[in-house]
């Protein structure tokens, strides 16, 4: 049915040199991590606990696109709580593939005028890239396959699963 595609000693490993590396950017600053549920739930609490810093947490709910649909807009599901006006903002993302969710989500973002806006994505599928976006943050790129765990679902399914697996049949 599926199989382990990365582990949760890589996902750990990966996720304390990204803490790392944000830790060091910001400085102590405040940041603001935007998490998108349901997907990056697993993801954001594991590198929330990895930045030595000022971290303040909030969630957002969108919907993913639909098919292969180049212009839908994002639907917000559940906003912010925080006012985001001249912060630091992180997005925090479980994989970005078309790309089309984080272009749009950057530009509802990025109209409420925030200091900066970054994005950290666990994975990244770049030969499926539909719309070109700057993701800052990767921990790991993958090739085209649809996987699971760690807050990756299938009909709602598989969140709860420590790794990353990649579906067999
Ligand atoms: P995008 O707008 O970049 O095409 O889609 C991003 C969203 O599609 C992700 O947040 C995720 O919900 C879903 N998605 C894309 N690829 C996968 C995958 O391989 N596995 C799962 N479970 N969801 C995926």
């Amino acid at each position: 049915m599926y199989k382990v595609f990365i582990s949760e000693l890589q996902i750990k490993e990966r996720i304390a040199q990204l803490g790392e590396e944000i830790s060091e950017k910001y400085k102590g600053e405040e940041i603001v991590m935007v998490v998108l549920l349901r997907g990056s739930f697993m993801f954001a609490a594991d590198l929330a606990r990895a930045i030595d810093g000022n971290v303040i947490v909030d969630f957002m709910v969108v919907s993913s696109y639909q098919g292969m649909e180049t212009s839908g807009e994002v639907r917000i599901f559940k906003d912010l709580a925080e006012n985001i006006h001249d912060r630091n903002v992180l997005i925090v993302e479980d994989i970005v593939d078309t790309g089309l969710t984080l272009t749009k989500i950057l530009e509802v973002l990025k109209s409420r005028n925030p200091k900066s806006l970054e994005t950290c994505s666990l994975l990244s599928k770049p030969s499926r890239r539909i719309k070109q976006v700057d993701i800052k943050y990767v921990g790991f790129s993958i090739e085209d396959k649809f996987v699971i765990g760690y807050g990756l679902d299938l009909d709602q399914k598989y969140r709860h699963l420590p790794y990353i697996a990649e579906m067999t049949g």
